[in-house]
């Protein structure tokens, strides 16, 4: 039986509902906020009046996004899904290197130790203490999806040490995986986790639409991997917009691959911080604008619903 799961259990894969497929609803006081103060997102109340507006537009599940020692915090993220309403992936794995300081264990870590870390926070539960030392307090929430990340060509020794991990996770577990891509290189992560044994489908590439090029799309898709639009709130919000006419028009070509999230992890993008549009726009305004530029509500259920189903289903 495939399963779906969430911080607070397993569920079927057609339970998961309307699906925002990368976000950020915790990013606490840690390095990274030192690092990039705008990011900032530590309110459990907010977190749950911002789900709120989003249920209200329709929506019932979100992927979350920053794994260990980059601002997770597994115990917030259960709290808002219970009061929300809402469904939480929560993830284990590591972000680029640069959301790390010198010095980091994980700079020292080996693939193998790596993939002990990310299968013990899937099978077992993820470390309230964010994996940020060595004391560790494990929680009974698991991890359902594991978030990797690269930004150098052909992968740097960190950034491949967490590729090889996450796909012996994946190995061991079935347990998808999603990965950060700067513009260009997404087809350099395709190829490390396919020769690894990744199952194309149990991969998903995030921020692919940092490239406009249909073509790069086309390369990418065509090996069976799974891609996911984010850049809608950094462009203008109207008929402009490079990932609606991106969307647009890779959809029909690759139904039952392209998801969408907001990534919006900024205060500024949210109204419960005193932001705009709210991260319910998504499927408000921005899924009306889709659909003035053709796309069928088939296709619509497909990107919110089947594909996310799929993706984020737990492959055995
Ligand atoms: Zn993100």
């Amino acid at each position: 039986m495939s399963f779906v799961r969430t911080v607070l259990g397993d569920i079927a894969p057609s339970a998961l509902g309307t699906t925002y497929a990368h976000e950020h609803l915790i990013i606490d006081t840690s390095y990274t906020t030192q690092v990039f103060p705008e990011i900032h997102l530590p309110s459990v109340e907010n977190a749950v009046a911002e789900l709120g507006d989003f249920r209200k537009a329709g929506g019932h599940a979100m992927i979350e996004t920053m794994p260990c020692d980059a601002g997770r915090n597994v115990l917030k993220l259960a709290e808002i899904s219970r009061r929300a309403g809402v469904h939480i992936v929560a993830p284990t794995g590591l972000h680029l290197p640069k959301f790390y300081p010198q010095g980091h264990w994980r700079f020292r870590a080996t693939a193998t130790e790596l993939a002990d870390l990310f299968v013990t926070e899937i099978e077992q539960g993820i470390d309230a203490n964010d994996c940020a030392g060595p004391a560790v307090l494990r929680t009974s929430h698991r991890a359902g999806v594991v978030k990797v990340g690269s930004a150098a060509r052909g992968l740097d020794d960190a950034e491949r040490a967490a590729f090889e991990a996450a796909a012996a996770a994946h190995r061991r577990t079935g347990c998808p995986i999603i990965t950060h891509v700067e513009p260009g290189l997404g087809l350099d992560q395709v190829a490390l986790l396919t020769s690894r044994g990744v199952e194309p489908r149990k991969i998903t590439l995030s921020h692919t639409d940092r490239t406009l090029d249909p073509d790069y799309h086309r390369a990418i898709l065509r090996t069976g991997v799974n891609v996911e639009y984010d850049r809608m709130l950094r462009a203008p919000l109207d008929d402009s917009n490079p990932t609606l006419k991106l969307a647009a028009r890779m959809l029909p070509e690759f139904p039952d691959q392209v998801m969408l999230g907001t990534d919006g992890a900024r205060p500024a993008y949210w109204r419960s911080y005193g932001g705009s549009p709210g991260l319910d726009w998504l499927l408000g305004g921005f899924r009306e604008m889709l659909k003035k530029a053709g796309v069928t509500d088939e296709l619509l259920k497909k990107c919110f619903l089947d594909t996310p189903a799929r993706a984020y289903a737990f492959s055995r």
